[in-house]
């Protein structure tokens, strides 16, 4: 992970951005950045990964999905001023790009919240826009669908690429790529030097 090209080309679009060798070190990081807070986070691997939702919740109201499906949360979380997420790709050149299904997640890193805190592992890192894109069709989405075990043709194929299919189970219905944090938000890019989620 190129730490100074990271930094330089995410701050030079707008972004804060900061770097840990390890998910310890990030997570008490964000433990001291978000207290007292109302936080949504949007379905991620890596935030499962990291027991984000445990860690926030000793300071926090932690309003997650994973832990309580349905609308009902969903709607509730589109009210906090602090949302967690990741992202599908990075684009080493200062983009970030996720897929989405419902469009809950996409929608919170756009408008609503205050701040936007992206948790990406080094895996999610690709050279440039493209290569970011292709990461998130090509790698991150059929990976989901083998996770939410779907009858899709990309699990059919063994989670290794996308067929770009019509299924009315397609998982991947809307592709946002965020060039600069949007107008009414701060946007954070938490590096870990580590393989998270995917
Ligand atoms: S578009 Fe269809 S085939 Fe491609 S990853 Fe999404 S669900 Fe799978």
């Amino acid at each position: 992970m190129d730490r100074e090209a990271l930094k330089k080309n995410f701050e030079k679009h707008g972004f804060q951005t900061s770097f840990f060798h390890t998910c310890e070190e990030a997570v008490s990081y964000l433990k001291e950045q978000i207290r007292g807070e109302t936080v949504a986070m949007g379905g991620s691997v890596t935030l499962k990964e990291l027991e984000l939702d445990k860690a926030l919740s000793e300071h926090n109201v932690v309003i997650w999905h994973w832990n309580t499906p349905g609308m009902e949360t969903l709607k509730r979380a589109t009210g906090a001023h602090i949302y967690v997420t990741s992202a599908n790709g990075v684009a080493a050149t200062g983009e970030l790009v996720n897929i989405d299904g419902n469009g809950n997640r996409v929608a919170m890193t756009l408008f609503g919240p205050r701040k936007v805190y992206f948790v990406v592992g080094r895996n999610k890192i690709a050279p440039d826009l493209t290569g970011a894109l292709t990461r998130a069709k090509e790698i991150a989405a059929p990976k989901n669908v083998m996770r939410l075990e779907k009858k899709l043709p990309c699990r059919a194929a063994g989670g290794e690429t996308c067929y770009d299919c019509n299924s009315p189970e397609r998982i991947c219905r809307a592709t946002v790529i965020l060039e600069r944090p949007c107008a009414l938000m701060e946007v954070e890019v938490v590096f870990i030097d580590q393989e998270l989620g995917y």
